[in-house]
């Protein structure tokens, strides 16, 4: 259902959750522009570079910086602002504030007070990545950045294994290929994937492939690990439609862990029926 006309204006001793493009300036909503244009206050988290998206737009605004490490203080100030009356916005560098970005805290806060939350919807990374990945598995699960430890990443993805529906995580460009290979090494490489790259800017570009082939294709070209990532993965299959061999490798994936590989493949055909030489065999294919 749409509505033709937005309300004009911004209401007072509201907060306005407003999103600002991803890369592509032409996705700054009018709706978004007009609110950051009158607000009394725009918190944001990086006040330069808001400043200058602002300035592009020809926008005047009372901007303060609302980011992690002043984010509990900053909060319960704007907070106060927005009791005494204020309009107060809040963007993030790109994208959806409060969305693996500031903002959560002061609209728990504003929720705490009474005070109006407004959300001036535009784009985000994690939205635009799934409308373009394919896949319609529900639940759509958000994983956010994946630890930037070794261990503890692949600890996380191992604790997925056997999620169901569709998962999303946040990369930078200066773990993706680690992450890709920690992916290998722990799903099902027929299981597809989506690497979502640069979204809206000029140099986009929206793979998908399976996850034994990801690397490969990741490392054929410098330009294909420069940029910001979205990984969609294709979730489990729902425990009844899994089969013997699917099976096997998901047990095998697990016991790897902490057993050889032939160890690995043998217990994991004992455990799910899967025929142990095929196993054995892909086993040995694996990274
Ligand atoms: N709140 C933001 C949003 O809603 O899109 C996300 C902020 S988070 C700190 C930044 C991460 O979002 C990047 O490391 C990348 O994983 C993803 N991202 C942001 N812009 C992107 C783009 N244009 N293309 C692909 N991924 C992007």
């Amino acid at each position: 259902m749409h509505e033709n006309e937005f309300p004009s204006g911004v209401q007072a001793g509201t907060l306005h959750v407003v999103a600002t493009p991803i890369g592509n300036l032409g996705d700054l909503s009018p709706r978004a522009r007009a609110v950051l244009a009158a607000v009394d206050v725009v918190a944001a988290e990086d006040t330069r570079h808001s400043g200058a998206l602002l300035a592009h737009f020809g926008i005047q605004a009372r901007l303060v910086a609302l980011h992690e490490h002043n984010e509990t203080q900053q909060s319960q100030a704007l907070l106060s602002q927005l009791q005494s009356g204020s309009s107060v916005a809040i963007i993030s560098d790109a994208g959806t504030p409060a969305i693996s970005d500031p903002g959560s805290r002061l609209v728990a806060l504003a929720h705490g007070a009474g005070v109006p939350v407004v959300a001036i919807a535009g784009p985000s990374a994690l939205a635009a990545a799934v409308s373009v990945a394919g896949f319609d598995a529900l639940p759509v699960s958000f994983y956010g950045f994946l630890p930037a430890k070794a261990k503890a990443r692949r600890e996380a993805l191992v604790a997925l294994l056997d999620a169901t529906g569709t998962l999303v995580f946040y990369e930078a460009p200066h773990r993706i290929e680690d992450m890709i290979a920690d992916l290998a090494s722990v799903f099902p490489h027929q299981r597809q994937l989506v690497l979502a790259r640069e979204l809206t800017k000029r140099f986009e570009s929206v793979h998908r492939c399976a996850v034994g082939d990801a690397m490969t294709w990741l490392t054929g070209h410098a330009d294909r690990t420069r940029g910001e990532f979205v990984v969609v993965l294709e979730g489990a299959p729902p425990a009844g439609a899994r089969d013997a061999f699917g099976e096997g490798q998901r047990v095998y994936g697990l016991l790897r862990e902490s057993l050889s590989v032939s160890e690995a493949a043998r217990a994991a055909a004992k455990i799910t029926g899967a025929n142990r030489s095929t196993l054995y065999a892909w086993a040995l294919e694996q990274p």
